[in-house]
This record gives structure tokens, C-alpha cells and sequence, in this order.
């Protein structure tokens, strides 16, 4: 005989007392914190939002290497303009002493 597949059982709360509570989790994160119950997300809606996450942290580290090699490339042009002024100076001086 077949045997019925594990039912999903669902967070609830079970009356203990008059004004107490107690938490029981069916899902994983709400055993981390009640308030992370994650039983009324269907599992394809969660899964589409993890993968839309993760697309976006790819997304942010790209523009991360981006910025991170732009700011390189302004450092260098930055480095050869100092050295350019740098020259000139030079040539301005040998001009002004020949021109004197
Ligand atoms: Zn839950």
C-alpha cells in the first residue's frame, strides 16, 4: 500500500492559559522567530523572490566591479594629468629663461 505523503503542517498557536500563547512552528524560519513564519508564502512565490534577490545582488556586485574599476581608470588619468602639468611646468620655466 502507498504511503500518503508528509503533510505540511502550518505555525499555529495553542492556548495555554488565559492570556499566554505558545507558539508552535511548522516552518523552519519560524522556529528562528515566529515573525519570519514563512507557511502562507507558497513555495514557488518564495522561490521566484529568493531568485529576484539573488538577481539583484549579482546586479549590485556588478555595478560594485564597475564603479570599483572606473575609479581606477579616473586614479591613473589623474596620475598622468599630474605628470602632464608636471612636464609643463618643466617647459614653461625653459621657456621663460630663453625668452628672458
Ligand atoms: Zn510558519
Amino acid at each position: 500500500m502507498p504511503k500518503e505523503p508528509a503533510r505540511y503542517i502550518q505555525c499555529y498557536q495553542v492556548k495555554i492559559g488565559d492570556n499566554e500563547w505558545v507558539h508552535i512552528p511548522g516552518c523552519w524560519a519560524a522556529t528562528q522567530d515566529p515573525a519570519c513564519c514563512t507557511c502562507d508564502i507558497s513555495g514557488s512565490e518564495l522561490e521566484r523572490a529568493q531568485q529576484a534577490r539573488r538577481e539583484a545582488e549579482a546586479y549590485i556586485e556588478k555595478l560594485h566591479d564597475r564603479a570599483h574599476e572606473r575609479t581606477e581608470r579616473l586614479n591613473q588619468m589623474f596620475q598622468t594629468n599630474k605628470k602632464i602639468h608636471a612636464e609643463m611646468r618643466k617647459l614653461e620655466q625653459i621657456l621663460a629663461k630663453q625668452t628672458a
